[in-house]
């Protein structure tokens, strides 16, 4: 006689919400621990933020440009066991009324601005600068980029930018912002201090490839559709999705910037020459011009490039950037309070923590989470 199904028996170990970086980390890391894993996503992909769709044979970065660094050896070594990384090294020029500078502000930037040649001459501009306009505690964006680099590059790299990228005056940003941008007194364009950047060869979705084998994906599946279903099937929930939507938004929603890309095949091999133009002032609507093909020193015969426009967010938009004012902080506190309570789920990732992370970061704290949870939930040791 057969027997009756096992009453409350789960069909899979972990349900993962999300198969951005950190639910695919943490897909992989679980099933590799034997454990049963679903990860459903609400788009017709794979891979969160990092997908590229092939146009023109040439790996075209929807969400934006992405390009891997990291100082951690332990996360590097991690992302190359899936697949190879080039060695493309990011260095932006920032178009301001006609005229480039390269990026980040270093010597090269300094004699385009100044006809400066020594770090002792730049240094004296800019503490020239300094002088006239810092505050003893910069206390936003706008008096943390003098008080750093001083009113030329204030004005003509930074002001214009920052500001269409956020859609607010920089006196009313938070001074972090601004502080992840190397300035340096040598000729060095490299955006990075990282020790290790590039590109996986193939493009990213070679890494969520890697990562996912093996596992079961259900795409286009919008977990809040038919929760009590999703919640049923799984053990555990692994949640990458948005906080405020998982508790019904009771402490109100949560505020972003969003972004909208323009994609346009060119005939040409080589439109910009670099992969990564900035444009800094106010005027032009986008902030930069993607030219996607150099991130991978292709040699098609075409191109493919994407001006990107920062708009202002609305639940139908995809959410960047988090806005993380004290408002919604406050906001997000109040969550976190609840996420912390739960004994079944696992937030992580950008959008449930409401926190602008890198990839590196997002993979960092995904290694970490599994290895938390699978050392302390007694039940689940396996190594
Ligand atoms: P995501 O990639 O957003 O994945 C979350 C997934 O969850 C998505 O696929 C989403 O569809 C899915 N989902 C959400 N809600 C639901 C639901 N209800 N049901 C089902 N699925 C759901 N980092 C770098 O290191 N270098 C860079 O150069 C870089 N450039 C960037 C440029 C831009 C414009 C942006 C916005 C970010 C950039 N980043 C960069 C950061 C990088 O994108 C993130 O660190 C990383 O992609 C975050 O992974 P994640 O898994 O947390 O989130
Ligand atoms: N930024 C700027 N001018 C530039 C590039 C960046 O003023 O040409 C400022 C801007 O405020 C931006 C911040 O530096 O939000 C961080 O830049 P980053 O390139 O890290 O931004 P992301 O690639 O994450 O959008």
């Amino acid at each position: 006689m057969p027997t009756e199904p096992d009453k409350g028996k789960k069909i899979y170990d972990y349900l993962i919400v999300g198969s951005g970086l950190f639910g695919s980390v943490f897909a992989h890391e679980a099933t590799k621990r034997g454990k049963k894993c679903l990860i459903i996503d609400k788009r017709n992909h794979v891979g969160g933020n990092v997908f590229c769709e092939s146009i023109e044979g040439i790996n075209v970065h929807k969400y934006g440009a992405h390009i891997f660094h990291t100082n951690d050896k332990a996360v590097w070594d991690y992302v190359n066991s899936f697949v190879e990384f080039n060695r493309y090294t990011n260095s932006p020029l920032a178009n301001y009324k006609g005229k480039l500078y390269n990026l980040p502000f270093n010597m090269n930037t300094f004699y385009q601005l100044w006809g400066v040649k020594t770090p002792a001459e730049a240094q004296e501009i800019i503490n020239d600068q300094i002088q006239l306009s810092t505050t003893a505690s910069p206390a936003n964006l706008e008096e943390q980029a003098l008080s750093l680099v001083g009113t030329d590059i204030y004005e003509k790299l930074i002001k214009g930018y920052t500001e269409k990228q956020w859609g607010r005056p920089a006196t009313e940003l938070p001074a972090f912002i601004i502080k992840r941008l190397p300035v340096r007194f040598t000729y060095d364009n490299n955006y990075f201090n990282d020790k290790y950047q590039g590109i996986p060869i193939g493009g990213f979705n070679k890494l969520i490839d890697g990562l996912t084998k093996g596992i079961e994906v259900k795409t286009e599946t919008d977990y809040f559709a038919n929760r009590d279903h999703w919640d049923d099937i799984a053990e555990h929930t692994v949640f990458t999705g948005s906080i405020d939507q998982f508790y019904g938004y009771a402490f109100g929603q949560l505020e972003y910037r969003s972004l909208r890309f323009e994609h346009e095949v060119v005939n040409m091999p080589n439109y910009q020459g670099n992969a990564v133009v900035n444009y800094t002032e106010r005027e032009i609507p986008y902030t930069r011009i993607i030219e996607h093909k150099h991130f991978e020193f292709g040699t098609q015969a075409n191109t493919v490039v994407t001006k990107e426009y920062p708009e202002d967010w609305t639940p139908e938009k995809e959410a960047y950037y988090p806005i993380n004012d004290a408002h919604n902080n406050g906001i997000f506190a109040s969550y976190k309070a609840l996420a912390e309570m739960e004994s079944n789920v696992i937030f992580g990732g950008r959008l449930a923590t409401y926190q602008y992370y890198d990839m590196h970061q997002i993979v960092a704290s995904a290694l970490k989470t599994v290895s938390v949870h699978f050392t302390t939930d007694k039940d689940l040791i396996t190594m």
